[in-house]
């Protein structure tokens, strides 16, 4: 998978995709990532690459040159054709189902805006896709390439150490994650749930099931409709009135 991230905050992104895991995932070469930053395309001895807004109004908007120049960059970096995503609150909103459609993708740029955002001509040429992160504003596009590029790394093979870990988790079957416990037994007496130290796997298997069922109703019942019951879900909903 290849990441390319056109931004005015290099350190950002990069400091943030070396640590950990994506850390890890970079230096096995499973993860390929280059940043380039959008005011090595400035047009003016300055470096500047915002302007004011025409028609008026708060804020800078970033100019059009610098950007076409970075996204004409990072399209000649790849060499293959490679989706182009500009983040932004007027885009379709990220969900773990859209991180697996870009899991499909092997090449994907991410363009962060920041002030008031970029001059809509370059979008108009250069963007593939929009995406948001949520109903919120944030001052600049990396902390959301950075959730994304997070989220779509742990569905590439060999990133997470069990491959496993990925199918198992919230918003797989639409459901959230059963709760989960390590060491010790016991704590400040709390104690964990005695089927799982059983070692009976299908009772722990059934247990955290409807574990993720009763907490997707209390805590996101929208997903609900969503969610495919078998006979035993069933019959366990009935059974708390549910
Ligand atoms: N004026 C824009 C608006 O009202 O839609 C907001 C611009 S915001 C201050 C600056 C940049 O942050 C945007 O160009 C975008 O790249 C990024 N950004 C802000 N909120 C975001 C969100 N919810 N999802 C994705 N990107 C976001």
């Amino acid at each position: 998978m290849n990441f390319v991230v056109l931004t005015l905050f290099k350190d950002m992104v990069e400091s943030a995709m070396n640590t950990s895991i994506m850390g890890r995932a970079i230096e096995k070469g499973l993860i390929d990532l280059n940043v380039i930053d959008i005011r090595d395309y400035a047009c003016n001895k300055h470096n500047r690459v915002d302007d004011y807004p025409y028609g008026g109004g708060a804020g800078m908007v970033m100019q059009a040159e610098p950007v076409y120049k970075a996204c004409e960059a990072a399209r000649q970096f790849l060499k293959k054709p490679g989706k182009l995503i500009y983040l932004s609150p007027i885009g379709r909103t990220f969900t773990q189902e859209v991180a697996k459609e870009l899991a499909q993708e092997e090449n994907l740029i991410f363009l962060c805006g920041h002030y008031e955002g970029i001059d809509e001509r370059v979008l108009e040429m250069e963007v593939d896709d929009y995406i948001s992160l949520g109903d919120f504003v944030l001052t600049g596009g990396e902390l959301p390439a950075i959730c994304i590029m997070d989220a779509v790394s742990r569905l590439v093979p060999g990133v997470l150490n069990n491959d496993d870990s990925a199918s198992d988790e919230s918003f797989e079957g639409n459901t959230l994650e059963y709760p989960q416990y390590t060491r010790p037994e016991e704590f400040m007496g709390k104690r964990v749930p005695d089927v799982l130290l059983s070692g009976h796997h299908a009772n722990i298997e059934r247990w955290r099931r409807e574990q993720s069922l009763l907490r997707t109703i209390e805590r996101r019942p929208d997903l609900m409709d969503k969610v495919e019951l078998d006979k035993k879900d069933r019959k366990f909903l009935k059974e708390h009135n549910l």
